[in-house]
């Protein structure tokens, strides 16, 4: 029962949240109390919901899009490719070795290349492709009007550039490397979790065959 209430809670959606703030904000407007007092709540009340939003969505330390919004922001763009045939690609990276990174070099160090890849993400991949963290070291990668065969050039450029990526950490010098898997929607993919797990597999590839490589769906 606590299950089923706390798994409610998590699917309201986003147009109705905003539509309940829209009603209370309504409902102010209505006290009798001066009118600059109704102003100031009604702030109030924007900026904690706006502000709860921005957390509930954000991952803290890298303060990219955390799974939460990726679950939300994946689901629509599966859908549109389903209806109108546009081009998808998801995306899966995962830093290798990183849990010895940690065992070395301690967890803040950890934390620090976290936030590094999490960087040189954003600035490899266009501003329309949204770049997750939906995991310790995991992140995804939702490539709109991509095609698989396009698609390997800015992978192979993001993974070289955290190969070669300068890390300086208490004077110490570190190189990571990470293992990208990707998959193109098709057709014949009808649900969002088969192409997760598409995704997954060609990520799974990637380590098992030496990691520090890029493996598309289409190879596997
Ligand atoms: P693989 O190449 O197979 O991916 O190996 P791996 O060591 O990267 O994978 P594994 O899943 O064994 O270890 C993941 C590590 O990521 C373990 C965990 O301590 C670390 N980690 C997860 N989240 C964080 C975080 O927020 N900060 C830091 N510093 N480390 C984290
Ligand atoms: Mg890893
Ligand atoms: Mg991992």
């Amino acid at each position: 029962m606590v299950e089923d209430l706390e798994q409610d809670s998590f699917n309201i959606p986003d147009d109705l949240l905003d539509s309940i703030q829209h009603n209370i904000e309504n409902i102010i407007k209505t006290f009798d109390v001066p009118e600059e007092n109704k102003m100031e709540v009604i702030k109030q009340i924007n900026y904690m919901y706006s502000r709860t939003k921005y957390l509930s969505l954000t991952d803290e330390l890298t303060e990219l899009p955390n799974r939460r919004c990726f679950d939300n922001e994946f689901n629509k763009e599966f859908l549109r490719a389903q209806r109108y045939k546009n081009n998808l690609t998801l995306v899966m990276f995962d830093i290798d070795h990183f849990k010895h990174v940690n065992d070395t070099y301690g967890h803040q160090c950890g934390d620090y290349i976290l936030k590094q890849v999490s960087k040189a993400a954003l600035q490899t991949f266009r501003q329309t492709d949204t770049v997750y963290r939906t995991g310790g070291e995991e992140f995804m990668v939702i490539l709109t009007e991509t095609d698989i065969n396009q698609c390997i050039i800015p992978l192979e450029r993001f993974r070289k550039t955290i190969e070669t990526m300068l890390l300086d950490f208490n004077n110490q010098n570190i190189s990571i490397t990470v293992s990208i898997g990707a998959c193109q929607y098709s057709p014949d993919i009808k649900t969002k979790e088969e192409l997760i797990e598409k995704a997954d597999n060609a990520l799974y590839k990637a380590k098992n065959s030496g990691r520090n490589q890029t493996v598309l769906n289409t190879c596997l």
